[in-house]
């Protein structure tokens, strides 16, 4: 008896192991297109490694040694191993039995191919209905992400798109409803808990032809405002408090989240979030230092040297104005890198970035001073070269950092917020620095600045005067003329604050 028992059981375990498999009717665009083999394991969909490339139209290699797993796709990579994927170098996240063999056959974990990264990389989104065994591909994805920023004047929702999309906004009761036509999202369905009185959550729906936001209001609602933004195109919805609420908000520490919060591809973006509501945080930045000394020049003080001198007295001036907490990202001849300059002023809730420089030219007759805020363009070739030089500061670093990946194209994305803000306070440190010092004004200037780039506050690159020039040379070695290129900076900035209030 008791061994009949046994092979029953192992028979009806058997039975459980093999009940799960079957196929997916697969639907591109809502037609047929085929069907691809599953197996089922612990409630986990595996596809057919061959069925999956296939119907993706990709290519494959596989390594039965180690039991890895590429698939190429639209010139990117899927990089399947034991216990983890990597989304084409970009992104890698954990995943336990990401393939399974089964009759001498691969088997790739579905989640895999939902996850919101492997649309966001190969631009293809895949959808299943598990229940009806269904798999929706959908290859136009335009709406690349939706984000929030709660910062203590509003709050800012931003659909990010790889081109210009018709919408039209309704007020439904409490909720403003986004309808983006033809709008195709990297995922079918979402939700974004917001909390943060304006906002109370945010529904993310996508159907066959447009993509809905509801947005809906928290108790603090007020107003809202819809308006477009280029480069890249998006949609900004700004929902502001009533205003007898504005006082209960002051001071509440909101955290940002960004919509895929769930996967380790998140870029948690830091914002306005003010740990001291009373002090405005400058960040100043003496560019170069230690064995990168910016320009050279053969006589007199070197570039990192000017820029420490100049820096530090900018430090002094805002030291002892209550309004403001300077900081210098350094205050010695020591060499940091690009990045932890920037986020030395992320990690300490910057709400202005200044970077100071001196120029250099092949032709000693150039003279003046410029004044740069950050943008993906440069406005002219000139810009461009000194984004460029400026930007060699990499060279010197031991670390490689990877100042290309997707961290930086979304940093950058988060950073476009802040252009116009630079750009105001360029032309307050400008109006000063003509004013008070003998520097020639040479405008103010766009330019793709790395240490701009990944600071989440407005922020300008001032490059004083020419080393390279014989007048501004004399000029940029005299501390009293220093003194007064400090003072039109902290006095621009202050301005600044004082009308932005
Ligand atoms: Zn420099």
């Amino acid at each position: 008896m008791k061994k009949i028992f046994s092979v029953l059981s192992v028979f009806l375990f058997s039975i459980s192991l093999y009940c799960g498999v079957g196929k997916y009717k697969v639907f591109k665009k809502d037609k047929y297109i085929g069907a691809i083999n599953y197996y089922e394991v612990n409630e986990k969909i595996y596809f057919d490694l061959n069925d999956a490339v296939k119907i993706l139209n990709a290519r494959k290699d596989v390594y039965s040694v180690s039991s890895r797993v590429i698939i190429y796709l639209n010139g990117k990579k899927l990089n399947i191993s034991k216990d983890s994927v990597n989304y084409d170098n970009l992104e890698s996240i954990n995943v336990s039995k990401p393939v399974i063999i089964r009759a001498s056959r691969y088997f790739v974990l579905s989640d895999i191919f939902i996850n919101p990264l492997f649309s966001k990389v190969f631009e293809i989104k895949v959808d299943l209905d598990n229940k009806s065994k269904i798999m929706g591909i959908y290859e136009d994805i335009n709406v690349t992400g939706i984000k929030f920023f709660s910062y203590i004047e509003k709050t800012r929702v931003v659909i990010y798109m790889s081109k210009e999309l018709k919408y039209n906004t309704d007020v439904v009761g409490r909720s403003v409803i986004l309808t983006v036509f033809e709008g195709s999202y990297i995922t079918q369905n979402e939700n974004l808990n917001v909390s943060d009185g304006n906002i109370k959550d945010i529904n993310v729906s996508q159907d066959k032809k447009t993509l809905k936001v509801a947005i809906n209001m928290g108790e603090n609602y007020g107003s809202y405002d819809i308006f477009t933004l280029k480069d890249p195109d998006r949609i900004v919805i700004d929902i502001k408090p009533k205003v007898e609420a504005e006082e209960n908000r002051i001071g509440k520490v909101i955290e940002p989240t960004s919509s895929a919060s769930q996967s380790s591809a998140t870029f948690v973006l830091p914002d306005k979030i003010k740990k001291n509501y009373d002090k405005k945080v400058i960040v100043i930045d003496a560019g170069h230092g230690g064995k990168d000394p910016g320009g050279r020049v053969l006589f007199g003080k070197k570039e990192k040297q000017i820029n420490l001198e100049i820096a530090k007295k900018v430090y002094e001036l805002f030291k002892k104005d209550p309004n403001f907490e300077p900081v210098l990202t350094r205050d010695s001849d020591e060499f940091i890198p690009l990045y932890e300059r920037s986020k030395k002023a992320n990690d300490l809730k910057c709400d202005i970035f200044v970077s100071i420089h001196s120029n250099a030219h092949k032709n000693k007759n150039e003279n003046g001073y410029e004044i740069y805020f950050l943008s993906e363009k440069a406005t002219d070739p000139w810009a461009s070269d000194v984004a460029d030089y400026e930007n060699a500061s990499v060279e010197y670093e031991d670390k490689v950092f990877d100042y290309t990946g997707a961290a930086l194209v979304l940093h950058s994305l988060a950073r476009n917020e802040y252009i116009n803000e630079g750009s105001k306070i360029a032309a307050y440190i400008t109006k000063e620095i003509s004013k008070n010092t003998p520097f020639a004004n040479r405008g103010i200037k766009q330019a793709a600045f790395y240490v701009l780039r990944g600071t989440y506050c407005p922020g300008v690159l001032v490059e004083v005067g020419f080393m390279t020039n014989k007048k501004d040379k004399a000029n940029l070695d005299n501390s009293s003329v220093q003194e007064k290129v400090a003072r039109s900076i902290y006095k621009g900035i202050a301005e600044y604050e004082k009308q932005h209030k």
